[in-house]
């Protein structure tokens, strides 16, 4: 599943019949004006990541921000009609909550079920602590098979590992094969979506990108010409590999087997061209039962991209005849964050980007704002397991209206999760000086009933009263593209104490 932004979606209206996939009905985007793609949050050591500082230069290039906000909305609305089309789809939701759970809390016990078959099956499993043994595992398998070329299917866990840059200085080059994570690594950056790469790009973006990589002509953004010139120049490369890696989306333990869902068959590519085939799998993904999967294949591409199911589905059962397969089986803090109370239930995860496209901070801010593997809702309750300091600022990009909670095909309670950020930040004394004072005075004040009510009263009054200059100025960033909304004429509290202190009108 890959795609740049602002790619002739659907040229043609929907033939009546058509299935509502992802590249079907949607309505065309075509950019008005040329203009250059912000660039993603600045990564100063191990500083917080300034979002709200990216997420302006991102709004500030509004092509880029109209785009990709209608592009995610569209998918948003797919995923609500595949959902209506579904009448048992609560009943699937909360299954696979449930056997997520089930799975998590005997994760053990069907990690071992699953090495077991699938040593049984001719894979080789290996086991990773955290993303360095990850990468020295893989190092050593490709040094032990001569391999100088590895191609590669997209990975949410490898970008965690940093394998790339890792493989490079190795000497081992590195070709991804979904086009999306293709073009984002021909650009030099990472993945800004968890299943739409490229997102953020308008198709004058890729021009760029493959004139400059590629050779191609600067000024034809057609889709067709970008994508099969890509083709053409990256299947050499593809035939030529010693190497295949793919992560998983699923693992079966009663089977030893693990599933990989793609739209462009690219995992298939990069598993069955090379002799030697890698896959790296995070300890989450593990499901007890073949019977299982089906619950969440009806529920990943519809959640993901409103499509009912993805164009390939590959069942991976062990090695080719003369090849090898080896499974990377890979922890990177998951264990820890199992042990979290308020925060293990985030490993359901199944990675189906539905709370990203619904989040209206996401949609409007692109995922490289984030600065961190993992963007949106979901990356806002990840993130800061793998570093709290520095992604310390991100679960307060969310404006906590809980539209992931209700999206999320795993019934993760992403929203609490965030506000339970929020406090354990304040908690442990991750918040910046001028938050840290201005959530004391709002403690402060929404403590103090009668101070509060003269705060709002005074605040209503200067709102009507002050020129228009003292509110909207540089000290207040909230106000930057926004109104403040007119005051009422009366406070509930007024306008209660007028109506029902009284007795007036009190609901029988
Ligand atoms: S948190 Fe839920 S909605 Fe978001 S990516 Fe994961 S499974 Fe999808």
């Amino acid at each position: 599943m890959s795609g740049a932004q602002g790619s002739d979606l659907n040229r043609n209206p929907p033939r009546s019949g058509r299935l509502d996939h992802a590249e079907g009905a949607s309505v065309p985007l075509h950019s008005r004006v040329r203009e250059a793609q912000p660039r993603g949050a600045v990564i100063n050591g191990d500083q917080p990541i300034n979002q709200a500082e990216a997420a302006e230069r991102f709004m500030a290039a509004p092509e880029h921000e109209r785009m990709h906000d209608a592009r995610l909305w569209d998918l948003r609305q797919k995923r609500d009609r595949q959902m209506h089309g579904i009448t048992e789809w609560e009943d699937l939701r909360r299954l696979a909550s449930e056997i997520k759970e089930h799975a998590l809390t005997h994760l053990d016990h069907y990690l071992e079920q699953f090495e077991t078959n699938a040593r049984a099956n001719g894979i080789h499993v290996h086991w990773a602590q955290d993303a360095d043994e990850h990468n020295a595992i893989i190092l050593s398998l490709l040094r032990d098979h001569g391999v100088k070329r590895l191609i590669k299917s997209k990975s949410m866990l490898t970008e965690e590992c940093g394998f790339r840059d890792f493989m490079a200085e190795s000497g081992v080059e590195v070709v991804e094969t979904d086009l999306g994570e293709r073009i984002q690594q021909l650009d030099d950056e990472a993945p800004s979506h968890v299943v739409v790469p490229a997102v953020h790009k308008l198709r004058s973006d890729v021009a760029d990108v493959f004139a400059r990589t590629l050779g191609t002509d600067p000024n034809d953004d057609d889709v067709h010409y970008l994508t099969e010139q890509q083709r053409e120049k990256t299947r050499p490369l593809i035939l030529d590999a010693q190497a295949g890696l793919t992560g998983a989306n699923f693992v079966v333990a009663e089977t030893g087997t693990f599933v990989v869902c793609t739209n462009e068959g690219n995992a298939d590519l990069s598993a069955n061209t090379p002799p030697l085939q890698i896959a790296s799998i995070g300890i989450e993904k593990v499901i007890p039962r073949l019977e299982d999967l089906p619950v969440f294949v009806r529920l990943l591409s519809r959640s993901a991209l409103g499509s009912p199911i993805t164009q390939y589905t590959s069942h991976f059962r062990g090695p080719r005849r003369g090849g090898e397969l080896h499974v990377v089986l890979v922890d990177n803090g998951r264990s820890e964050r199992l042990g979290m109370e308020q925060f293990w239930t985030s490993l359901k995860c199944i990675r189906c980007g539905a709370c990203m496209n619904t989040c209206p901070v996401f949609r409007r801010s692109g995922g490289l704002s984030y600065g961190a593997t993992y963007a949106g809702p979901i990356g806002l309750i990840i993130d800061p397991t793998f570093n709290r300091h520095r992604y310390s600022s991100l679960p307060f990009s969310s404006t906590l209206n809980g539209s992931c909670t209700n999206v999320c095909p795993v019934k993760i309670n992403i929203h609490e999760q965030i506000a339970g950020w929020r406090r354990v930040l304040a908690e442990t004394h991750e918040l910046p000086l001028m938050k840290k004072a201005m959530m004391r005075e709002a403690g402060h004040l929404l403590s103090h009933p009668a101070l509060y009510r003269a705060a709002i009263a005074t605040a209503d009054s200067a709102l009507k009263h002050l020129p228009r200059f003292m509110v909207y100025n540089r000290l207040n960033t909230w106000g930057h593209g926004r109104e403040v909304p007119a005051p009422p004429r009366e406070t509930f509290h007024q306008w209660y104490a007028a109506n029902r202190a009284s007795g007036q009108g009190e609901p029988s």
